[in-house]
């Protein structure tokens, strides 16, 4: 067996002297801190009885002292699960049970919805990185320890207790679990595989030209796969070094620019840093890449952002299941409005409803495959099987075609999918909680252009018609109600009553119809 814990082939190439992490508060952590913070953690976990392919569950705050949990389980073995910090007790409740995790962590607000739910030990991590655990073994580390600081600040104690031997593990082991909707049904844990985390690192460093003394610029979530995989792992994968924002802030972006050399954004992030005054060529002089993903780039936000600062962004394109799977060139021509060739290793094929492949410059489900491909939905075999093709090509549901050079662009998606700023909404989800609303009869759930977030969610609802006017749901109302249910960038931002659905002849809501009726 090739060793292919991540981490391991990770601490090939870092030093522990290398500054790993730095804070704007001036605080810094080094690869030492990165290494024996996380090794105390697996330390830590292990004791408590957790084994190799034991799930731990996580949802909180981002932080440095989150990268080391999520490290230590990397190191261990463990299945580590990040939670999106907007999901409220109606979510995390079906994670929990689908995952049946045996350590959750979660923000301390949230420990009360963690104990209702989750029958395994729990401990709190809040945004400052204080950890705190109601049982004894975390005493005998004692939780100062957890509370770490600078290189300087941190004391590791006994050398014994931050000492950790990394387990093996093959490619095929599963590393993390990412939950992603579906059109229908519930979430799916997709397993992403050390194998697939190894492979989609290795190909971006090529693909990107890193360099060990490379500066990215991290001001993106930690619970997904782009701020956790691509951005996080390209750093560690090459020893290289992070300032790191635990909130994309566009003034707080504009300051470390002239520290940083590489920026990775989703295009919400690009359309407010080009609203933000302070942005201009000087501030990127040190600055060798700039790359956008996780929803489509306006080839006017692509133009705005080359003519103000000169750069040119490099789209890339990827999903949960896949990791990375193609990107614009580093040399070569970036392509406004595509998302360049298929990465080296990725096979990709552009088919029609029956699994032909279609002409170049026709429009198809893009099919993908490739190490990076991930193993499987968690404990969902059939759904699995539904989503791959005898030949082993993954569908991504994504509409593309392909151009005369070889460069793909993404037309649409032919799953009923939003994206709101960089997330995914699944319109099915939301439609099923507001039909469950006493004085809702249907709904429809759409995404309609917005210029700050890409698409806005927008709900169409049919009310129940034996309420008098008086009495009917007001759109106040039902925003106010799927606010405590549902996580904040999911819930409408308009709602529009109307008599009926449009539907066509075999019944299906005609959705391309309320798309047009409201984009405006
Ligand atoms: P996620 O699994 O959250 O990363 O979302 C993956 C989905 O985001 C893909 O299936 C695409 O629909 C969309 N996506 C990601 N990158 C791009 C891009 N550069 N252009 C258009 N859509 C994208």
């Amino acid at each position: 067996m090739t060793e292919s814990n991540f981490y391991s082939r990770c601490q090939q190439n870092f030093s522990n002297s290398n500054p790993f992490l730095n804070l704007p508060n001036g605080r810094s952590y080094s690869y030492a801190d990165l290494h024996h913070q996380s090794g105390r953690i697996a330390n830590y976990l292990t004791q408590l009885g957790i084994r190799k392919g034991d799930r731990v569950i996580v949802q909180v705050e981002k932080s440095p002292q989150n990268l080391f949990w999520y490290f230590a389980c990397m190191r261990a073995g463990f299945i580590y699960i990040p939670l999106n910090t907007a999901y409220l007790e109606h979510e995390i409740e079906y994670f929990i049970a689908n995952a049946s995790p045996s350590f959750a962590l979660c923000d301390p607000s949230r420990r009360a919805i963690f104990e209702n739910h989750a029958r395994c030990k729990i401990g709190t991590l809040d945004g400052e990185g204080n950890f705190l655990d109601d049982n004894a073994l975390a005493d005998s580390f004692g939780h100062a320890d957890f509370e770490t600081g600078s290189a300087e600040d941190t004391d590791y104690g006994d050398f014994e207790d931050t000492f950790f031997e990394n387990e093996a593990c093959d490619a095929s082991d599963i590393a993390v679990i990412l939950y992603t909707s579906g059109t229908t049904g519930n979430p799916k844990g997709a397993m992403i595989t050390h194998g697939n985390l190894l492979a989609n690192a290795a190909t971006l460093s090529t693909a990107w030209g890193w360099q060990s003394n490379d500066v990215l610029l991290h001001a993106l979530p930690t619970f997904h796969i782009h701020g956790l995989f691509v951005a996080t792992h390209l750093v560690v994968f090459n020893g290289s070094e992070m300032n790191f924002m635990t909130k994309f802030d566009p003034e707080q972006v504009v300051n470390w620019l002239p520290k940083s050399s590489v920026y990775m954004g989703v295009p919400t992030n690009y359309v407010r840093l080009l609203a933000h005054e302070g942005l201009n060529g000087d501030i990127c002089a040190n600055m060798r890449l700039f790359t956008s993903g996780s929803a489509p780039l306006l080839a006017q936000t692509f133009q705005d952002f080359e003519q103000r600062t000169g750069q040119t962004i490099v789209e890339r394109y990827g999903m949960t299941e896949t990791g990375m799977n193609t990107s614009n060139p580093l040399s070569g021509k970036r392509k406004p409005g595509t998302v360049g060739p298929a990465l080296a290793g990725v096979e990709t094929k552009i088919c029609d409803d029956s699994g032909q492949q279609v002409s170049d410059g026709q429009a198809g489900t893009l099919y993908v495959k490739g190490a990076n491909v991930f193993k499987g939905y968690w404990q969902m075999p059939d759904k699995t099987a539904e989503e791959f093709t005898e030949d082993g090509f993954f569908k991504t549901g994504d509409i593309a075609s392909l151009d005369e050079d070889g460069y793909i662009s993404i037309i649409g998606r032919d799953k009923d999918m939003i994206i709101s700023g960089g997330l995914n909404v699944y319109p099915k989800e939301i439609e099923s909680i507001l039909d469950r609303l006493n004085g809702v009869t249907e709904s429809a759930v759409i995404g309609v252009p917005h210029a700050d977030f890409g698409e806005a969610v927008v709900a169409v609802i049919v009310r129940a018609p034996y309420l008098t006017k008086q009495g009917q749901l007001t759109e106040t109302q039902i925003i106010t109600e799927m606010k405590a249910t549902i996580a904040g960038f999911k819930v409408p931002k308009q709602v529009h009553f109307v008599d009926s659905l449009p539907r066509n002849t075999m019944g299906k809501v005609q959705k391309n119809i309320l798309r047009e009726t409201y984009t405006s």
